[in-house]
């Protein structure tokens, strides 16, 4: 027997119309690149979205058809969130910090035929459009009068928007159909795209804003640091309309000062980002100190958030602290380290330690460890297994890559490439990761890409390239070279200005190791888990 409940499918439109029907007063402050604060309602924002879906029709986006964003946390990128999807087009934010023939293959891969720029970021995007043949049309905002570019297709956002009318029926009315696209790095070096659909990001919002979980309310005051090209800002622009928090924007200044600043005159409640934004503004607050006890929950995620620095914020500061795990193919929230009602009477050091746990499945996310023959492993906080995950939320594929038994197990369930253990209290702590790949402030560096590159180099026979910890940026990558005979003495000088022709700045290798040989695994695989075991612990050479 079927059910009798109303088929009302589940749109990003419906959660836009909820925060216009029931808090339009509620307020979204952004800080330009010029430095001054931007201020309106949701009411602003919906209307202004209604006007964007109407250039984005005005553009030719059909249906389907990708367009993409380049830009800092603002109201304007708030605004494509919307209007995109709520318009049936997808959303796909570029991830601004990097090198431009990476943007270059998303752009290409995505085949995005609008791409949204802030003109801060034009000379960046230039790069890119130089070596893309997709984008018919580059639309900026933020453009100030003197701006130049050599861009055919250019036009300005607010020229659009002037003329644009604000009555608009929101087109999608199958709730499978596809809103957001975000790349993550792949393993094997090329980008893969997880596509979400409306239903999979409305349940992952509803699932994101249980009590349990990161429990947004009408009282909050939230700024995102997280930026909107890393995993849809971890759902937060979703999250706020539909709690009806107020949201603070902090277009491109993320320097701690200013990130202090914002959060005492906005009286941000929930701020949240990775942990070396945190690590930074802990340290400029213990050279300028502030008040910043309003507070009430500082959101970290997308790298583990190191124990000394929550007992740092809960202790000195005021500031509660919720680690969560995540990832972009789970939209991204897996889990999030609450306390339960049986941590309630232990010490603070010991609420700290379950703190830094990565903590529980979300309601709406199961979670497996299992071994490598694929059984399932105990929850006795002793053995460690690889993490398995399946969601509303979380990827069946990733796009255009069908068959795929490297990411999914063959009973359906995501393979994470995270490593850790689960304790009887449902608490996932990760210890390791079979991905080789390095993090580094919250965002990826390919191994495997930084050896090809280096390993390009006349003078490098053989290159493997590892995670060492760092404090600042919670690991930076370590390169183990072994020179190629004959060819005269190539230096750490020469490979760094090298590489830094191939790759983006923030994965130059902070240390170039020389070695004879590197050491390798009964199948002949650079043996990584040694490299890491003598570098990792200072055993240099
Ligand atoms: P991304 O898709 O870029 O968000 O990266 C997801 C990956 O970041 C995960 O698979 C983990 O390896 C890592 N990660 C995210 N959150 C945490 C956390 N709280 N602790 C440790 N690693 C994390």
């Amino acid at each position: 027997m079927q059910g009798l409940m109303a088929d009302y499918p589940l749109t990003i439109d419906r959660i836009l119309e909820h925060a216009n029907r029931i808090y339009p007063h509620k307020r979204i402050a952004t800080r330009l690149p010029d430095g001054t604060l931007h201020r309106y309602t949701y009411a602003d924002l919906y209307g202004r979205v209604k006007q964007l879906a109407n250039v984005l029709r005005s553009l030719g986006v059909k249906p389907g058809d990708r367009v993409g964003t380049f830009a800092w946390n603002t109201y304007q990128h708030l605004e494509l969130y919307y209007a995109i999807p709520c318009s049936g087009a997808v959303c796909h934010p570029l991830n601004i910090r990097l090198f431009p023939e990476q943007l270059a293959y998303m752009v290409n891969h995505a085949e995005d035929r609008v791409v949204f720029v802030d003109a801060t970021l034009l000379p960046a995007f230039e790069q890119v459009a130089d070596l893309v043949d997709c984008v018919e049309h580059v639309v900026l905002f933020n453009a100030g009068e003197d701006r130049k570019t050599h861009l055919p297709n250019i036009s300005l956002y607010e020229t659009w928007m002037a003329d644009a009318d604000d009555t608009y029926e929101w087109a999608v009315t199958d709730e499978n159909r596809a809103m957001g696209l975000c790349y993550t790095s792949g393993t094997t070096g090329k980008p893969k795209g997880a596509l979400f659909s409306h239903r999979s990001m409305v349940l992952h919002t509803f699932g994101g804003n249980q009590a349990n979980a990161l429990g947004l309310v009408e009282t909050d005051v939230v700024l995102p640091v997280v930026p909107q090209f890393h995993a849809m800002a971890w759902g937060l622009p979703y999250a706020c309309a539909l709690a009806g928090a107020d949201i603070v924007m902090p277009g491109p200044h993320l320097k701690p000062e200013a990130l202090a600043e914002l959060i005492v005159t906005e009286r941000v409640t929930l701020a949240g980002g990775v942990p070396t934004i945190w690590s930074e503004l802990y340290r400029e607050l213990k050279g300028h100190p502030r008040d910043i006890s309003c507070i009430r929950t500082l959101l970290v995620g997308g790298s583990a958030m190191p124990r000394a620095l929550i007992e740092a914020y809960e202790k000195e500061l005021g500031v509660s602290v919720l680690h969560a795990w995540g990832m972009t193919e789970l939209s991204p929230l897996g889990t999030v380290s609450r306390l339960q009602s049986n941590h309630r009477d232990l010490p603070d050091s010991e609420k700290w330690d379950v703190k830094a746990k990565q903590g529980n499945a979300a309601a709406g996310v199961e979670m497996r460890i299992v071994d490598e023959a694929g059984n399932e492993l105990p929850w006795d906080g002793k053995t460690v297994g690889e993490v398995q995950v399946r969601g509303a939320w979380v990827v069946k594929s990733y796009y255009k890559l069908d068959s795929d038994p490297e990411h999914f197990t063959p009973d359906g369930w995501f393979r994470t490439g995270d490593v850790g253990t689960i304790d009887p209290y449902g608490y996932l702590t990760l210890t390791d990761r079979t991905k080789d790949l390095i993090k580094s402030g919250g965002e990826w560096i390919s191994s495997v890409e930084l050896e090809n590159a280096l390993m390009a180099h006349a003078g490098v026979l053989e290159a493997a390239v590892i995670a060492i910890p760092d404090e600042k940026w919670g690991e930076r990558p370590l390169a183990v070279v072994v020179p190629t005979p004959d060819m005269g003495e190539v230096t750490v000088q020469a490979l760094r200005e090298y590489l830094a022709l191939k790759v983006t700045g923030f994965w130059l290798p902070d240390q170039i190791v020389f070695v004879e040989e590197i050491p390798r695994t009964g199948v002949g695989k650079f043996d990584k888990k040694l490299l890491r075991r003598q570098y990792a612990e200072g055993r240099l050479g």
